[in-house]
């Protein structure tokens, strides 16, 4: 080996680039499949916010946790879970060191961008019938047409009873879809915009095209799609408006390139967090600090409503907390920590111009550390300090975690936000952490198993 020149060593010393993770780390590259194993269950077990919740509960329970009751007390090590209406959970291990020294939060979201029922949604036209939809969500309108979609979601009856309906999911279902046209009749249509290439009305849900057998009836396929759903569901028309029904893409989490070193899936923003935070929750077991794992819903369309995170209710659960604790919040809150966590934008080589090279994350890289995100100047961003940046790249490089650090695409080529502000609201400091994710909020978004690994890494870290 050739000595080293003092520039060689310098560069070594003063300059810093992240590495890819297959190269740094090879032996990684088996653990993290393997792991990514419960993740691919776990997305094809939650398609919707209520489904995530149901199987978050499941795995909690399973590890001893148990529902939270502000009026017992708590031992360092023990478990708790909070449910908000079936559709934002908090879990707990208590942790040694005093409420007043904070909580450690880790808060991912659970909903996903789709297409909803509309409240009056069933029609039949020129004897086909649709359901009307509403997109949820930043969706790409044009990528939900001639794609088999399964119908996810709950219908509340009249005399109470919730029914939970799932279609398009198991291999002998029937799936539904939306039509787009063909290129021989599309001249007109190629004309549009591409944000118009397939319009918000006319993301219609096909879902029958036999009538009702019987002789003078006004719209018998209509009455045909209804019957089936009374005889499979025992619902009619006038359920739709007790119900929340989505359409989400029917295809299972799948191993993408020859190699298999990604998964392809609807839902990975931010399921991939979600699944991620829980499972380190679940590995905590006498944590230094509490930790307050959320797994929240309503991001996708701005945190709005009382499961999402402009509700008081994690901001509750941590007053009731300090309560336990005989602390005031206030002292809880202002020394806690909490890492957002959700996906950002990967570099995709095939369209390099919305990013800006030295500031994008990269799959394969490890875990993105995003300290603002927002529009224009910053606009609507948490911007995380230089201490709470500090904070957790040390927390992060004490357990040899890949990470790195990436901007959500280039100065005003767009912009998007995270629950990162409400959190910082509350007076916690907050930094964005995730996934870099390519096709992000398309129905198959791509991630590197590296990288969901070393992010469990980074929240096990977290909660030690
Ligand atoms: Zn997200």
């Amino acid at each position: 080996m050739s000595k080293k020149t003092k520039a060689q060593e310098l560069q070594e010393q003063l300059t810093w680039t992240f590495p890819h993770i297959g190269k740094d780390s090879p032996e990684q590259i088996e653990k993290a499949s393997k792991y990514c194993e419960g993740y691919k269950e776990f997305l094809n077990a939650g398609k919707t916010e209520r489904e995530c919740v149901k199987a978050a509960v499941k795995m909690l329970k399973k590890a001893g946790y148990r529902p939270f009751d502000r009026n017992a007390s708590y031992e360092p090590g023990d478990k708790v879970y909070y449910v908000n209406r079936g559709k934002a959970l908090i879990a707990t291990t208590f942790g040694k060191k005093p409420l007043t020294e904070g909580v450690r939060i880790n808060g991912a979201h659970i909903d996903s961008p789709r297409l909803d029922l509309k409240p009056n949604p069933l029609y039949e036209k020129d004897e086909i019938a649709f359901f009307k939809t509403h997109y949820y969500g930043g969706i790409r309108k044009y990528q939900w047409g001639t794609i088999p979609l399964a119908i996810h979601g709950v219908v509340v009856k009249k005399n109470g009873e919730t029914v939970d309906i799932c279609i398009g999911e198991d291999e002998t279902d029937p799936v539904f879809c939306v039509t787009d046209l063909l290129p021989h009749l599309s001249a007109k249509q190629n004309e549009r915009p591409l944000k118009d290439g397939l319009k918000g009305e006319e993301l219609n849900i096909v879902i029958g095209s036999l009538p009702y057998q019987e002789e003078d009836i006004k719209e018998p396929v209509k009455l045909m799609a209804l019957s089936l759903l009374n005889e499979r569901y025992k619902i009619t028309e006038k359920d739709f408006f007790r119900a929340e029904l989505e359409l989400v893409p029917a295809v299972k989490a799948r191993d993408v390139g020859l190699d298999a070193s990604m998964i392809g899936a609807y839902g990975q923003d931010d399921r991939v967090c979600a699944y991620t935070a829980l499972t380190a929750e679940m590995d905590a077991k006498k944590p230094a600090h509490t930790t307050v794992t959320i797994l929240t819903d309503k991001e996708e369309t701005g945190s709005d409503g009382n499961t999402g995170l402009n509700s008081d209710y994690v901001l509750h659960y941590i007053e009731d907390l300090a309560g336990q604790a005989g602390v005031p919040v206030r002292d809880v809150l202002r020394n806690s920590l909490c890492l957002s966590s959700d996906v950002n934008a990967a570099y995709d080589p095939t369209f390099p111009d919305v990013y800006e090279g030295r500031n994008s994350s990269y799959i394969n890289k490890g875990c993105v550390l995003t300290k603002y995100t927002g529009a224009r100047g910053k606009s609507g961003s948490n911007d995380a300090s230089a201490e709470t940046m500090a904070k957790v790249i040390g927390i992060m490089e004490e357990e040899g975690v890949y990470w790195q650090a990436g901007e959500l695409g280039a100065v005003d080529a767009g912009g998007g936000g995270t629950i990162a502000k409400l959190v910082a609201h509350m007076n916690v400091d907050t930094v964005d952490l995730g996934v870099p994710i390519l096709s992000m909020h398309s129905p198959f978004e791509l991630s590197s198993k590296l990288d969901v690994y070393n992010t469990y890494k980074a929240f096990k870290a977290f909660y030690k």
